[in-house]
């Protein structure tokens, strides 16, 4: 366990009761001798912000058995992993229909786009929203096709004009109580709502337009629904599978200072299929903590540490990623973040990745969440994406080297600002991490704030689905 001195950012860890409710724990008041798994008494005193203080602990009823690395980061994600049953989603699609305008996208377009699996822009993966969720999460966060509905909601009326700017906000309170006259379908009882609008409509110049984090996968109180919400002007699926990343805490992909540049994940804005990436799948607790591998920043000694490629779920004797916490990658402003190090090779929905993003091993920089808003991510900034033999080094001192990427597999060396180690004797000096067990992929917790997000895009890219 690790001592971090940085309050600025605190690193979230939660305790579950028996009966399944969870608690966010301010992590400086969590005792050094605590372990992920362990079961222990703890009394607590709630703080702001939905953050609990540990007071006082008893003696520990149940210890786990000892973290495989260096430091346990005991992140909110892999501790609820194996508490929480199956993320299944409901989804109302509503189909906004004006007297002088509805969107292109009937409602058979609508459920094909939900169901059907079907190619981007001429690209080979075939693909569909929901199954991208399925994937992307090994199983975990779905939306099965029996809590799913799709309607029209006729309006009665003209579309609002540029006059009443872009009033979506109100548009959507109307929506919802037409939708509930004219269907007897309650919008406020799904989890997740999407409002297909006309292309214009008053003064709205995005694609998609969602609210984030408002239903995170690690949410305990399942019971909540119908305040995430995402308006579409496009019937795109990755740009609706976008609007949905926001909703469960997801913020964009960058490249350098382009908020939308990493055009390798689906939280950036390019038209064809790709995924989520590793840093956004630990987030959303799609990736359990035991398959990913912790350097400590303490820990001076290079570790040789062998990925599988990130689209196959946990794998025996590898990692699905690396983890470095770097409290100095303060490159765009943005500190006290992880590192994320994982492998992509050109399969599943990565196989549309342009051909210099193939077998590569990926960095990329998982911006640190707003304080008290764990859920709530910043979002991502790729590094580097490097072939065999090349390496970089982070901000922090750290080197990250790709020894070798072989059969599916990347090993990868990592080594501390402080390694007597030189760059070129990484892959020969480096000792191997205890291996990960073979566990079920799955996550745990509470509930970021709305707070909403405008998604620019190319107009004409998506304008003609
Ligand atoms: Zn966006």
């Amino acid at each position: 366990m690790e001592d971090f001195d940085d309050h600025s950012h605190r690193l979230t860890s939660v305790c579950i009761t028996d009966d399944g409710t969870m608690y966010t724990l301010e992590d400086d008041s969590v005792p050094q001798s605590l372990q992920s798994g362990d079961k222990q008494v703890l009394t607590l005193e709630s703080l702001k912000d939905g953050i609990y203080r540990v007071i006082s602990s008893a003696a520990p009823l149940q210890r786990s058995a000892p973290a495989a690395a260096q430091y346990s980061s005991r992140s909110a994600a892999s501790m609820a992993a194996s508490y929480l049953p199956p993320d299944e989603r409901s989804l109302l699609v509503m189909r906004v229909v004006y007297d002088n305008g509805e969107p292109s996208c009937t409602r058979e377009c609508i459920e094909r786009g939900l169901w059907e699996m079907q190619s981007l822009s001429g690209g080979a993966v075939q693909g569909s929203m929901t199954d991208l969720f399925s994937n992307n999460s090994y199983g975990y966060t779905t939306f099965p096709r029996e809590l799913t509905r799709v309607i029209d909601v006729p309006m009665g009326r003209p579309l609002p004009s540029s006059a009443s700017g872009c009033p979506y906000s109100t548009e959507k309170l109307e929506v919802d109580r037409i939708a509930l006259e004219t269907s007897g379908l309650d919008p406020s009882t799904f989890h997740h709502k999407e409002y297909f609008i006309p292309w214009y409509f008053g003064t709205c110049n995005w694609i998609g337009f969602a609210n984030v984090g408002c239903r995170h996968p690690l949410l305990t109180d399942r019971s909540r629904s119908g305040n995430c919400w995402s308006f579409l002007r496009t019937s795109w699926p990755s740009i609706r599978t976008h609007e949905l990343g926001h909703n469960l805490g997801l913020m964009h992909a960058s490249l350098g200072t382009d908020e939308y540049g990493d055009e390798t994940s689906v939280m950036s804005n390019h038209a064809y299929w790709s995924g989520f990436s590793a840093a956004d799948r630990e987030h959303l607790g799609w990736l359990p903590d035991e398959h990913i591998y912790d350097y400590s920043p303490l820990w001076d000694m290079p570790v040789d540490v062998r990925l599988h490629a990130l689209h196959l779920p946990p794998q025996h004797q590898q990692y699905a990623a690396a983890r470095i916490r770097c409290s100095t990658c303060d490159i765009y402003g943005v500190g006290y973040s992880f590192v994320f190090v994982s492998f992509i090779t050109p399969s599943s929905y990565f196989a549309d990745l342009p051909a210099r993003f193939h077998n590569k091993v990926f960095v990329r920089l998982q911006k640190a969440h707003a304080q008290g808003r764990p859920y709530t991510g910043r979002g991502t900034v790729r590094m580097a994406h490097l072939s065999q033999g090349e390496s970089y080094t982070l901000q922090s001192g750290h080197t990250i080297k790709v020894c070798h990427i072989q059969g599916g597999t990347a090993a990868v060396a990592i080594s501390s600002q402080t390694s007597s180690v030189s760059r070129e004797e990484l892959c020969t000096k480096g000792v191997y991490p205890p291996l990960p067990p073979m566990p079920p992929p799955t996550p745990g917790p509470p509930q970021g704030d709305i707070c909403t997000n405008v998604c620019k895009a190319n107009r004409e890219r998506y304008a003609s689905e």
